[in-house]
């Protein structure tokens, strides 16, 4: 007998929907919605803190296909909010722990980890044929290069950032909506003239909010639920009590933006692309190098272990000089902890690995 169900597609019968029961109860998602979710798919950009959340919350809804892309390897600070890590999982590549987590938790969704430093170069291939991206990033660089990508590709995302115990959030829909550049026509705010997590902190609670709310917008625009959406930047603090809703219905139609009317992607074409970094509260500096062939790791293990501590595994490696640790992965991009200093990295990494 086929066991499918009587509106969706075969296989999809009710014994692959009962762990949704609860939410397919919910009127407004109801079977037809689920039945999207299990169809749809998303990209999480960045997998630290608002992006364990949301991996989490899209996974256990039934959002089908999902891609988590992370740049970074799990710390014991990451801990305090990031919540699919544990204490077993310290040294770890993000994005490969989070999907082994989410096959866990729900082994009906197809998780695809990448190991990556998401730049101009690679961003269209990696959120090509998704149907919406959330942002987990913690930096304005990204998510103008996200932003970019997604109003030329027509992708929906779903922008948030938080900061001690505030945040803001806002769904971008490209052509409906006013864009991150419509909300910010000067551009990211310049480096240093921002507080950082580093040096305000963060609570979990506003990331828990922050991504709750980014993962129900992608949730209602996936059950084709797109009339639900907010038009706000919603923006909470949440130790002072304090909600605030900007209504961003007409703010397209006010502003020349450059990128969702005069559609020049300056972010995705790399005129305004850096490729190093220094990470948000960690004494750490990124190196990347996105033209450069891949790395063969086990080669290089062999040629530093008369030189230091080595330790490898198939996503990374990791050598130990004097107070610093580097992390290699085998896209040759590389994080150096120890130093905020960026002649220092480089002078590292050259030394090490190779100019
Ligand atoms: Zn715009």
């Amino acid at each position: 007998m086929n066991q499918s169900s009587k509106d969706g597609p075969p296989g999809w019968g009710d014994e692959k929907l009962a762990r949704y029961e609860k939410q397919v109860r919910f009127t407004p998602l109801g079977r037809d919605g689920q039945v999207r979710l299990l169809q749809s798919s998303a990209v999480i950009v960045g997998c630290g803190a608002l992006g364990t959340v949301q991996a989490n919350t899209l996974a256990r809804a039934g959002v089908g296909r999902l891609r988590i892309i992370d740049r970074d390897f799990i710390e014991l600070d990451n801990l305090q909010r990031q919540v699919l890590y544990s204490e077993q999982d310290l040294g770890q590549p993000k994005a490969v722990t989070a999907c082994q987590k989410i096959q866990e938790i729900n082994s009906q969704v197809d998780c695809d980890p990448v190991v990556t430093d998401v730049d101009f170069t690679n961003i269209e291939s990696l959120i090509d044929s998704y149907d919406v991206v959330l942002d987990g990033t913690d930096n304005f660089e990204t998510r103008f290069l996200i932003n970019d990508a997604c109003v030329k590709m027509e992708i929906p995302w779903v922008y948030g950032g938080c900061l001690g115990c505030e945040g803001q959030t806002m769904t971008i829909r490209p052509g409906i909506t006013a864009c991150l550049n419509c909300l910010m026509l000067d551009g990211p705010p310049p480096p240093g003239t921002t507080a950082t997590c580093d040096s305000a902190g963060i609570l979990a609670s506003i990331i828990n909010l922050i991504a709750s709310i980014q993962s129900l917008e992608a949730i209602k625009l996936l059950s084709g639920n797109a009339e639900a959406i907010s038009r706000h930047l919603q923006v909470f603090d949440l130790w002072g009590h304090r909600h605030q809703q900007i209504d961003m219905t007409d703010l397209r139609d006010r502003v020349d933006c450059p990128t969702c009317k005069q559609k020049q992607f300056q972010w995705l074409s790399g005129d305004l692309a850096g490729h190093t970094a220094i990470l948000c509260g960690r004494n750490a500096v990124q190196l990347s190098f996105p033209e450069r062939p891949m790395l063969d790791l086990a080669r290089l293990a062999e040629r530093l272990a008369p030189l230091g501590e080595v330790e490898l595994n198939p996503f990374l490696l990791r050598f130990q000089v004097g107070e610093m640790t580097i992390t290699l992965f085998p896209d040759s991009r590389a994080i150096i902890n120890g130093t905020e200093d960026l002649a220092i990295a480089k002078r590292l990494y050259s030394q090490y690995i190779g100019a």
